[in-house]
């Protein structure tokens, strides 16, 4: 008994990797800082962006904001569903091509519940059936195939990777350091879906940043290395979470990932709830987000899974 006790604390304390997939530390732009980002950002910049609404959801509010920060608890918020929605976001750069962060809604997910890459547990978890599908992401690219040059993640939980079975399998996925290979607990429970969801010869390309992460002076990388497409590791949500500074021909638009969810996340500076790997310093990334974001004038935010007031109706955004 004491054996098989020491075992479950043993796999209970290690975990296992989000996926069996193997992946590869890729250089990819070049290092930036963050004066020069705030320096060279622009009012209006090359890349077109647009933000698709793959789908409409709910989930629950204790997930998606700390509701034990005192001002969650001095606003009454409480547990119980929250709409949210999740999004997908297409860049064209003039020269560099298409690229997309994060991957919207594949169709396979709904349609065949025999065939579905979502095991029933995480399905029951997830509720799988409350989506409701806008666009596909296979839709998506058959309207408008211009060929897409790589996937960027935000990060790999399962609602940013669905839509990954309609994208070719020889473009690159971009995702932070390591999101394909830390070890959390939960992972026994998503790993097989994962799996799924990245099934074929999936080229998953870890980006090397260099130097250290520090709360007050994250990792960046000038992804283009023409100062249009920054991407910052904001670890806390996951190890390897991303936030993207997009110059825009719509000006300069963040685009956070589930550093923070919600749009009341946002404006109130608190990080999501038990969807969240390491509180502590998803507070910090979200804090230092809030504070780069308010000093680029003209700025719109982009939370993982609401739009805020300032941001718009996000899919306004691109179909000017
Ligand atoms: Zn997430």
């Amino acid at each position: 008994m004491r054996i098989l006790t020491s075992f479950l604390l043993l796999i209970a304390s290690s975990g296992c990797a989000v996926t069996s997939q193997q992946s590869e530390l890729v250089e990819a732009g070049r290092p930036a800082r963050i004066d020069t980002l705030k320096a060279n950002i622009k009012k209006s910049g090359p890349i077109h962006l647009q933000k698709i609404v793959a789908a409409d959801w709910t989930a629950d509010r204790s997930g998606l904001i700390n509701l034990n920060d005192p001002k969650a608890k001095a606003a009454g918020l409480t547990g119980g569903d929250e709409d949210i929605q999740i999004y997908f976001y297409v860049l064209d750069h003039p020269r560099f091509g298409r690229f997309f962060i994060d991957s919207g809604v594949s169709e396979v997910i709904l349609k065949d519940p025999d065939h579905t890459p979502i095991s029933s547990i995480v399905d029951s978890v997830m509720h799988i059936a409350r989506l409701r599908l806008h666009q596909s992401t296979k839709s998506f690219i058959e309207k408008d195939p211009r060929p897409v040059k790589g996937v960027l993640l935000t990060h790999m939980h399962l609602d940013h990777i669905m839509g990954i079975p309609d994208i070719r399998s020889e473009v690159p996925i971009y995702i932070g350091p390591r999101e394909s290979t830390h070890k959390n607990f939960l992972n026994m429970f998503v790993k097989g879906s994962t799996d799924e969801l990245l099934q074929g010869e999936r080229k998953l390309a870890e980006l090397r940043f260099t130097g250290e992460h520090s709360p007050n002076h994250p990792r960046v990388i000038d992804f283009f290395g023409d100062s249009t497409l920054f991407v910052i590791s904001v670890p806390g949500h996951t190890p390897g979470s991303l936030a993207f500074l997009v110059s825009s021909d719509d000006g300069p638009q963040l685009i956070t990932g589930d550093t923070c969810h919600t749009r009341w996340g946002w404006e109130n500076t608190v990080s999501p709830g038990s969807f969240t790997e390491d509180q502590q310093q998803n507070q910090q990334s979200l804090e230092w987000l809030k504070d780069l974001a308010a000093s680029i004038p003209g700025i719109r935010v982009h939370p993982g899974h609401q739009s805020t007031e300032d941001g718009g109706k996000l899919e306004n955004i691109g179909t000017r």
